[in-house]
């Protein structure tokens, strides 16, 4: 392969316009979505009325309902070319699923009509024994099946009608990720509306948000096949720094280069057509890396989304000759890419129970949901991190880039200061907005109508409170984020809970509610101030040290990380919340080793095979010249004058070749001991192992990539992989 006819390539690319539709984003927004338009102009008023019962009310749809509602589907989605119809689901792998069929069902007389009922809306059997199920599903019981969730719209991909589904077992137990994130949003919403309701009586219902911010890479489609480690593993296992890459900080927020730019806009308009509310596009801060993000929106929604757009994402960045890579680290030595969750909670009174009210009582309300979010975020900091460690995040977890290997969290200069403040005062003291009161400021809590403050983000924290909401910045790119925010969700169910008896139980000796609140609010604001609240550089070492005097989980090994799913604290949490039973968090596991051991097993296996069959064929072919060149010498001077060079290099490529190659054979014993353990967490913990032993080999072939004739070299090199034109 001639890597640098490759690289000529993406030099005469260009950059085609995409075909953008006539009018204005605001006419074509939504199109491909059945929503609320849609089903006005398509079911009649009574069914729109029983579905909306059923979206709102959480409750399933009957069979006379379902078909009605598929009937207007049918017409709305045939008249927008519809022949195929999938329940779209999201297993757990990473990605999602989908099997099509076709709308035709023989008419009895040689031909077709084209069906779709009720019963095919609502569930289906899909024949999917083949996803991980964690023992869920033993084969002689292969069954589950998926089942329309309504608060997800249906949606339209090419030619087929994507219904979003969970995917469950018949036994009950969630296959997917969609099931116990559907189950912590309705348990978050349940514990905080009897507090909510303390502040307003007329609050019904509590909304989990999502604003996610995607980060990718993006990389020329032909340098992307020349390197089989970026096709098969998502990331590069080789390649030498290039000598200017991220040192000067001119990509991040720099002019969007053009080809890129032309991927943003299609997928805009793709994105825009799905519903999905696409707001921010820049470049980030590693070289060829960009972000994207939506604005948030009701978080099983908005999660549905991002699954639609990392989707689309690959696809159109095929149709624009690039790939995209959502890998966590695609390149050593430059920022991975993460995916940072904004998540909030509000009423459905339109209150953001993460921003300062109108009032004092508002206030408190705010204060009272910023404290026991961050006492849940302490309690469950070990479990927090086991949501967000993954084979492809442990490249961030602990390696001096967002996030730490511990999860603490950042609550601002001012937030602190308040909680401070509320420690010393007297409960019952009022909570003003800064300058609203004529009172004179001693005596008094006072909390900013809206935090202008944002410089003073910490970056190094992984949880940190930006304003109006929590960023949640641990989550891995390529991640499904109900992953992360099932966990988060439960927590904080569970501490609010709590705090709901302790607060019923102040109420129940005579105090004013501001009185209560605050009494039961004081242990968990000292509590949060001595363990997870941390303002400092989370990357130092002496953070680690402070961490675990704190009483924080420092774990760095991803596989033990794990076992905090099914810790005492939290097999409580999750059956106190109704989240994952025993059996579910047990299954999942299993599943999360697997995907580990999997992911690492093809990683070594590869390294292995590339090392073997294209970095040293290329130095012993640079090796060779080298020689003839020492021979030549000696037959010309009869010495080897003048070659002390090349005998440098020679000793130095011979150095490199054997390391490479007994470490080869070193990788292909240990990987064979670690396929004999039986048990998943012990072949995990064996590819743990081995993958910490990966740089080892790795450091000798990004050594050759500096030694050999750059002509020999068989893989695109990172300054060329960063081309982006
Ligand atoms: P930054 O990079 O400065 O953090 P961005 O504009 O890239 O900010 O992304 C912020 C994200 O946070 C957007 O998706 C935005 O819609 C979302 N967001 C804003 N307010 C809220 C909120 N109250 N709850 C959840 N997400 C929010
Ligand atoms: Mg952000």
């Amino acid at each position: 392969m001639d890597r640098t006819a490759l690289v000529g390539k993406v030099f005469s690319r260009e950059a085609k316009t995409p075909e953008i539709p006539e009018g204005k984003v605001s006419d074509y927004f939504g199109c491909l979505v059945f929503g609320p338009k849609a089903m006005e102009q398509y079911l009649g008023a009574e069914t729109l009325q029983a579905l909306r019962s059923c979206i709102d009310g959480g409750h399933t749809l009957d069979r006379q309902t379902a078909d009605k509602v598929a009937a207007g589907m049918k017409k709305w989605a045939m008249e927008r070319g519809v022949t195929h119809v999938t329940h779209w689901f999201q297993p757990l792998t990473e990605g999602t699923a989908e099997k099509h069929d076709a709308l035709i069902t023989p008419d009895g007389h040689g031909g077709v009509i084209e069906v779709f009922d009720g019963s095919m809306l609502a569930q289906q059997e899909p024949d999917a024994s083949s996803f991980p199920s964690g023992g869920l599903r033993a084969t002689f019981e292969a069954r589950g099946y998926t089942a329309w969730d309504p608060t997800s719209p249906v949606f339209i991909l090419d030619d087929t009608l994507c219904i979003p589904t969970v995917f469950i077992a018949y036994t009950g137990e969630a296959l997917d990720y969609k099931t116990p994130f559907k189950r912590s949003i309705k348990a978050v919403s349940d514990a905080a509306l009897p507090i909510c309701r303390l502040f307003d009586e007329n609050v019904n219902k509590v909304f989990t948000f999502l604003g996610w911010e995607q980060e990718y890479f993006l990389v020329d489609e032909s340098l992307y096949s020349a390197r089989t480690d970026l096709i098969l593993t998502g990331r590069t296992l080789f390649g030498h720094s290039s000598s200017k890459d991220q040192q000067l900080d001119d990509h991040y927020f720099a002019a969007i280069p053009t080809r890129a730019a032309a991927f943003m806009r299609e997928l805009e308009v793709e994105a825009f057509r799905l519903g999905i509310p696409l707001k921010t596009r820049h470049n980030e801060v590693a070289p060829a890396q960009f972000e994207l993000a939506p604005v948030y929106g009701e978080a099983n929604l908005s999660n549905d989304q991002n699954q639609i757009l990392m989707n689309l994402m690959h696809k159109i960045a095929h149709r624009k000759g690039f790939a995209v890579l959502l890998h966590e680290k695609p390149y050593a030595g430059v920022n991975g890419s993460g995916k940072h969750n904004n998540w909030s909670l509000g009423t459905d009174r339109g209150t953001n129970l993460l921003s300062p009210g109108k009032d004092p009582k508002g206030n408190l309300q705010f204060i009272t949901f910023f404290v026991n979010i961050l006492a849940a975020v302490g309690k469950h900091n070990a479990l927090l991190k086991a949501s967000i460690a993954s084979a492809g995040n442990a490249h961030r977890l602990g390696a001096s880039e967002a996030p730490p290997a511990i999860v603490s969290a950042f609550p601002g200069r001012t937030m602190k200061e308040v909680l401070e403040k509320l420690l010393e005062l007297p409960s019952g003291t009022p909570i003003e907005i800064a300058g609203k009161t004529g009172r004179n400021l001693t005596g008094l809590v006072e909390l900013p109508e809206i935090f202008l403050d944002n410089t003073d983000r910490n970056r190094t924290s992984p949880f940190a409170f930006t304003g109006n909401r929590f960023e949640y910045r641990a989550v891995g790119s390529s991640a499904n984020c109900a992953g992360a925010l099932t966990v988060l969700n439960a927590a904080v169910a569970e501490q609010l809970t709590e705090f709901k008896q302790s607060l019923d139980e102040e109420l129940s000796k005579g105090k004013s509610l501001e009185e209560a609140a605050m009494d039961a609010l004081k242990p968990l604001i000292s509590y949060i101030l001595d363990t997870v609240c941390f303002e400092g550089n989370g990357y130092s070492e002496e953070w680690i040290k402070e961490a675990r005097k704190r009483g924080l989980d420092t774990e760095t090994c991803v596989p033990k990380m794990f076992l905090s799913f099914t810790s005492k604290e939290s097999q409580e949490l999750f059956e106190k919340t109704g989240v994952f039973s025993l059996r579910e968090l047990e299954a999942r596991n299993e599943v999360k080793w697997e995907t580990y051991t999997k992911k690492i097993q093809i990683e070594a296996r590869l390294m292995e095979r590339m090392a073997l069959n294209h970095i040293l064929p290329a130095a012993i072919e640079y090796k060779t010249r080298l020689l003839k060149v020492l021979e030549l010498s000696r037959e010309v001077h009869g010495s080897l004058r003048s070659c002390e060079a090349e005998k440098d290099i020679l000793s130095e490529l011979d150095s490199c070749i054997s390391t490479i190659h007994s470490k080869c054979e070193r990788l292909g014993e240990a990987r064979k001991k670690a396929d004999t353990k039986t048990d998943c967490y012990e072949r995990a913990i064996a590819y743990y192992e081995i993958a910490e032993s990966l740089p080892a080999l790795r450091a000798p072939i990004d050594r050759l990539e500096e030694l050999v004739d750059d002509k020999l070299w068989p893989l695109p090199k990172y300054r060329e992989l960063f081309l982006i034109n």
